[in-house]
């Protein structure tokens, strides 16, 4: 079918406009006063992208690209409506370095066509957990796509049907429920890694708080009406980068092992959904020993440390979430044009203040403590630090970005900013719970100011919780505060939209709320541009798959022993094929099995367990460099049973000849573990 670009472009601004200003006809939380009935769904959803030649999102380093896969990533959903007023919300977090609108955008294009108008961009909160072990590409503007020389069109599809299948699933769940909230301090799970721009802020508002992290742990925790779990969902502020950038395989990072670690304790039927969200989690680190030292051997051990943690408190919480919550689902949201923000002067410095077109400093070049780049944090405008950013800032600093010596101007770009400039603001809440979802990582004390905000406006309406869901819905940096700023920490130096930024969160916010309380509905703001036509992507993909001509896909090369003991580990080395081929979204690339009773074979474990990696590699082999070697590993756990077991290994080839991908699988020898 073909539709004249004008009429679509009609077609969109009615559906948008309907969507914006439709979902927010006049109710305020209190129209929902002592309900606890509510509907509850939870479903999961495959977004694992290619496990091979795609740059990673997170460190922004050229060289981490992926080659292989320790964890599938997952997107978990949660519906929930409240009958007593009608209203649903559609929160996700998925195992991403961050969400952008340009999967917003496809994800609710996509429900709507299956659902109708019931999910629009106001009533689905899609966040992000930031494991910086993910493949990337997945954004529509440049300065996220440049480690992975452009768009990878392969992977953004990956992402947004996974994202659309966990919603889907949670909505056919659908059914009455109770809603129980619970929060709780979990100390030494976290560390700040810019303490220096931390103590630049107002000694008596840090004196309001016993640590320069937010310790909280607010817990959602849903059950079926008839008695069952749901599943839950609970927002901790620590980066998900206790896997390092010189790691290579796909990974959920802490909060996605904690999220697997939960779900496999709970499964009946992989429908319980267990959720580790991100929360202000700008300035804070796993690796609470300094550096990149989370306090294991390794990447692996540091990983399970701070999953450990996060773990086993969630679990704390979730046997203590006892009472029903109270209220009823309410949401606002809006597009702001964050780089044109006229700030009033309450909110600012008693000064009127205004925003400015994205810009990073010179300090984001260095990378935080936990992913180091080139060059020393705090390089500002305001001290003499070194001849190089006295240069960058007698030439470039504008009077708007303060201390900031810029080294790239996103805002400035054309044809489009490298970065987005319109960003969405949403605010949710579920009974005395609010959802403050920004775009941004906003540091620990930018979270509590933005909570304050929110909570004394909606405090006469029985909120009495607030959550900052970070990296939601789009990304655009980070938000420090403005002491913070100037200090031009990493943190300081990846604040676009200049010192002001925050200042301009908290008004935005404001408004929200007020409407939210007042029950009226707020104006949708602009419409991001989209950019969807424009993609390129420099990335080849598979030309053809070869091997040596005496082989064939799925031969072993290295067997297994004939034996192992419960903790060795089994590794096997495949004539492989490329994993672009095909994803194998909820599927995967290996299975270990155990012979069972009557002599067949069981799955005991397949590439989205902790106990196996399935690692990739292009090898030479002469005419061609298009062999691949694939190597299975299998931690074999402290508790396996003893028995017979082998390891397969599937995958697709693509042929040369007629360019058509064909499966294989291979099986490595007999083995026992006693
Ligand atoms: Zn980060």
């Amino acid at each position: 079918m073909r539709v004249h670009p004008v009429r679509l472009v009609l077609a969109w601004v009615l559906v948008w406009g309907t969507v914006a200003w439709g979902a927010a006809p006049g109710m305020g939380p209190r129209d929902c006063e002592g309900n606890t009935r509510f509907l509850v769904g939870a479903g999961l959803g495959d977004i694992t992208g290619p496990a091979a030649e795609v740059g990673m999102m997170g460190y922004g380093q050229l060289s981490q690209q992926t080659a292989g896969l320790h964890q599938r990533l997952r997107s978990r959903a949660f519906v929930i409506v409240s009958p007593c007023n009608g209203r649903r919300v559609a929160i996700v977090s998925a195992d991403l370095g961050m969400m952008f609108q340009a999967v917003k955008t496809q994800v609710v294009e996509r429900l709507r066509a299956r659902f109708g108008a019931v999910y629009s961009n106001d009533n689905v909160l899609l966040g992000a957990t930031h494991t910086h072990s993910g493949p990337g590409g997945f954004s529509h503007h440049t300065l996220y796509n440049l480690t992975t020389f452009g768009f990878v069109p392969q992977n953004f599809e990956a992402i947004v049907s996974g994202i659309v299948t966990s919603i889907a699933r949670a909505h056919s769940r659908l059914g009455e429920g109770t809603l129980r909230l619970e929060a709780g301090e979990l100390v030494g799970a976290s560390r700040n890694r810019s303490p220096e721009a931390y103590r630049l802020n107002p000694p008596a508002e840090r004196a309001r708080y016993a640590h320069d992290v937010d310790t909280r742990m607010t817990l959602l925790r849903l059950t079926r009406a008839q008695g069952g779990d749901v599943g839950l969902i609970n927002w901790f502020a620590v980066h998900a980068t206790s896997m390092g950038n010189d790691n290579h395989l796909i990974s959920g990072d802490n909060k996605g092992l904690a999220s697997y670690w939960f779900e496999k304790a709970h499964d009946k039927g992989d429908t319980f959904v267990a959720a580790f969200a991100q929360a202000n989690a700008g300035d804070v680190t796993p690796n609470i020993l300094g550096g990149t030292n989370g306090g294991g051997a390794d990447d692996f051990e540091d990983t399970e440390l701070s999953a450990r943690k996060q773990h086993d408190f969630a679990a704390r919480l979730w046997a203590r979430a006892t009472t029903p919550l109270v209220g009823g689902v309410d949401f606002r949201h809006t597009f702001v044009k964050m780089d044109a923000v006229d700030v009033a002067p309450e909110y600012a410095d008693g000064r009127p203040r205004r925003t400015c077109p994205a810009a990073i400093g010179l300090s984001m070049l260095a990378g935080a403590e936990d992913g180091p780049g080139y060059g020393v944090e705090g390089a500002s405008c305001a001290v003499i630090h070194d001849l190089w950013s006295q240069f960058t800032c007698a030439l470039t600093t504008t009077p708007c970005q303060g201390e900031k010596p810029i080294v790239l101007e996103m805002g400035a770009m054309l044809p489009h900013p490298w970065s987005p400039d319109v960003l969405p603001l949403q605010l949710v809440t579920v009974g005395p719970l609010a959802l403050v979802a920004v775009p941004f990582e906003v540091t620990t004390m930018a979270g509590r100011r933005l909570r304050r905000t929110v909570l004394e406006r909606l405090s006469t309406r029985g909120i009495t919780e607030a959550v900052i869901v970070g990296l939601a819905n789009d990304y655009a940096g980070y938000v420090a505060t403005r002491e913070e700023y100037a200090r031009q920490s990493y943190e300081g130096a990846s604040t676009h939209f200049g010192p002001w930024t925050l200042a301009a969160l908290q008004q935005g916010f404001d408004s929200l709320a007020v409407g939210m309380r007042e029950g009226h509905p707020v104006p949708p703001g602009p419409l991001p541009t989209d950019l969807r036509f424009i993609q390129a992507s420099l990335q080849p993909g598979v030309v053809y798959d070869d091997k040596l001509l005496w082989v064939s896909f799925g031969d072993v090369i290295t067997d297994a022993k004939a034996s192992y003991a419960r903790g060795d580990s089994v590794k096997v080395t495949f004539w492989g094929a490329h994993p672009k081929n095909d994803l194998r979204l909820e599927g995967t690339y290996l299975r270990v099995q155990r012979k069972g009773s009557i002599g067949a074979w069981v799955d005991v474990a397949d590439d989205g367990d902790w106990e196996t990696r399935y690692r990739w590699e292009r090898e030479s082999c002469v005419p061609t460099l298009g062999c691949s070697h694939v190597t299975v590993e299998w931690h074999i756990p402290r508790d396996a049973a003893p028995g017979t077991y082998r390891i397969l290994h599937e995958g697709e080839w693509k042929s040369g000849w007629d360019a058509r991908v064909r499966p294989y699988y291979g099986a490595s020898r007999v083995f026992t573990v006693k």
